[in-house]
């Protein structure tokens, strides 16, 4: 029921749009599609993405 969730932008009640955002996390980069408020900027990121990534980081670090 909830395939079109949108998130909104607490402070401005603005929806978030996609945008291509920069990240760095322990010196590695990437760039990722990230929900981004159009009016003030803010970004919001997904925790199950943040974690995803991080696990995937460190797997690659521990393989080394
Ligand atoms: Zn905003």
């Amino acid at each position: 029921m909830a395939e079109n969730e949108q998130m909104i932008c607490y402070r401005c009640q603005k929806e978030l749009q996609p945008a291509k955002t920069y990240l760095s996390y322990l010196g590695h980069s990437f760039f990722t599609d990230m929900l981004k408020c159009p009016e003030c900027g803010e970004v919001y990121i997904p925790e199950e993405l943040v974690k995803g990534r991080i696990a995937e980081v460190e797997m690659q670090l521990e393989d080394k």
